[in-house]
């Protein structure tokens, strides 16, 4: 049966999404419209206002007078916490509705938007997370270095006028991921969603609305990168840029923001390697995450995902069969399905690319174990790949050092652990990384040795309260836990004279 998201649509009565600027609802000054489509049959379910560069230096200029003339930044800490844990409430209250918006956006199957890690869910913890932070950002005072009678102290201030931009793939949690300290701090914000995600992150801006955000703290953009984006990224009165996304646009945002000196806080791509040793708790299982990892889900367009899997020689050919096997698992189709497992990828250029890698996978010299193609019939009409897998990579090909976004895996025998380690971390990214091993100093030493932001041992989490981000090219600085916090404060000294 052909694939339909629009009854799902017409049942979340999804309008016309606008622009969101000094507390008010407002449409584009330029009246252009985005057309959003649904990658799982390229149907059109819904529409947006584009911001203009004009209507950005308005939400800009709104979040400047919000942080400048407050009430924001100065408030006590008690009622932004309400604030803050209102939204909290909201999110939990309007989760399932959340989720689905997500599914309209980017065709994550149900059963994936709805899990812990990709839900409203975790989003209501980061904001709780941080709303905690709030009446403990504190400062230092610190003793006297010479004989003067003087005092010295620290605040712990806000950094400012913030501009935050986020990509398609897990809209409802990176939301919060950067909306969440921004806010804690006292900081103001303009956002800019990806305009492949833009339906959820409307959603979220209502309830921040009714939440008692007051006019200016929090604007809404929506648009392009290379037109709306840019005009945010180069405004001369943003203080700090968080941007998740590709590793191109990162560069470019540091490139840009030389000029101001603003502030910048990277999450950029990854290649993470999972190190499969002889002794992992179960091949079965590592071999079966690894590919899963790749193809369920998301289909592989996750930035930690694990898509190089480096095997122990003497486990090498079991391991290749587990992970096959896994994807039989796999089913596509409608996303709001609960029985569909994976997702298809979020646009036609994003497919030719996957493709393209596939392709290069071949032409180098990989092993096509399974997968490579596109499923037929009805599934035709969405930009689906089935699950691939290549054995016999060399780290040096093109599909073991660069991030394909789509669910191929790799896969790289190794003899021993230092070999291991070295294929690693010969890598420009150092995002994630997983090991499996019942050796616990094995654990250890490799988990030490890996240049990577997030190591699993024998499991991965992503939590509200822990730091997350890249090592080398991944990225640049952290979020969650007091890594956030530190993200979007400057550190004040204060010397009082005592005499
Ligand atoms: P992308 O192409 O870099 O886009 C990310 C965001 O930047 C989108 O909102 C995009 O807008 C915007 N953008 C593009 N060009 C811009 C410009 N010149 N100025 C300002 N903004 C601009 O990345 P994506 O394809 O959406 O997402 C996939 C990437 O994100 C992968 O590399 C993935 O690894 C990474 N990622 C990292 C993390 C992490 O936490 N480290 C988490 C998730 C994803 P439009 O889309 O509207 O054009
Ligand atoms: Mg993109």
């Amino acid at each position: 049966m052909a694939i339909s998201v629009l009854p799902k649509r017409d049942e979340l009565k999804v309008v016309d999404g606008r622009l969101f600027i000094d507390g008010k609802w407002v449409d584009s000054s330029g009246g252009e419209m985005w057309t959003h489509v649904n990658p799982a049959a390229n149907e059109e379910v819904g529409r947006f206002a584009i911001a203009t560069a004009g209507d950005v230096d308005r939400a800009v200029k709104a979040a400047r007078r919000a942080f400048d003339e407050g009430p924001w930044p100065a408030m006590k800490a008690r009622e932004r916490k309400a604030i803050l844990q209102h939204l909290v409430g909201l999110l939990y209250q309007h989760k399932d509705e959340l989720n689905e918006l997500q599914v309209l956006d980017n065709a994550l199957p149900i059963s994936f938007s709805s899990m812990y890690q990709l839900s409203a869910e975790i989003a209501a913890d980061v904001f709780d997370h941080h709303a905690g932070w709030i009446d403990k950002i504190t400062g230092d005072t610190i003793p006297p270095y010479t004989g003067a009678d003087i005092q010295a102290l620290t605040f712990r201030e806000p950094v400012g006028v913030v501009a935050a931009i986020i990509p398609w793939n897990a809209p409802i949690f990176l939301f919060a991921q950067k909306v969440a300290p921004a806010l804690a701090t006292g900081c103001t914000m303009v956002m800019k969603p990806s305009e492949f995600a833009t339906l959820s992150v409307l959603r979220l801006t209502e309830l921040l609305e009714e939440a008692g955000l007051p006019p200016g703290v929090f604007n809404l953009v929506p648009g392009p990168g290379p037109t709306t984006g840019e005009a945010l990224i180069t405004h001369e009165l943003i203080d700090k840029i968080t941007f998740t996304g590709s590793r191109a646009v990162g560069q470019h945002i540091l490139e840009v923001s030389g000029k101001g000196i603003k502030r910048v806080s990277l999450e950029l791509g990854g290649k993470s390697a999972s190190l499969n040793f002889a002794d992992a708790p179960s091949i079965d299982m590592a071999a079966m995450m690894a590919m899963g990892m790749v193809s369920m889900g998301l289909s592989g367009q996750g930035c930690v995902c694990q898509t190089r899997a480096l095997v122990e020689s003497s486990i090498y050919d079991d391991f290749i069969n587990a992970a096959q096997g896994l994807t039989g698992m796999v089913t596509f189709g409608d996303p709001f399905d609960p029985e569909v497992t994976s997702g298809p990828i979020i646009n036609p250029r994003q497919l030719e690319k996957v493709m393209g890698y596939i392709e290069s996978g071949k032409e180098q010299g990989a092993r096509l174990v399974t997968g490579g193609d596109r499923p037929a019939g009805d599934l035709a009409a969405g930009n689906f790949v089935n699950p691939t897998l290549f054995a016999d990579v060399d780290n040096q090909m093109k599909i073991a050092r660069e991030e394909i976004f789509g669910p191929v895996l790799s896969a790289i025998p190794f003899t021993d652990e230092d070999e291991a380690i070295r294929i690693a971390n010969d890598s420009p990214y150092g995002l994630g990384a997983g090991v499996f091993t019942t050796d616990i100093k094995r654990a250890f030493r490799v988990s030490k040795a890996l240049r990577a932001g997030t190591v699993g041992v024998n499991d991965y989490s992503i939590m509200p309260n822990t730091p997350f981000g890249g090592y080398k090219q991944s990225g640049l600085g952290r979020e969650g836990g007091f890594g956030s916090i530190e993200a979007f404060t400057e550190l004040k000294t204060v010397f009082i004279g005592l005499s």
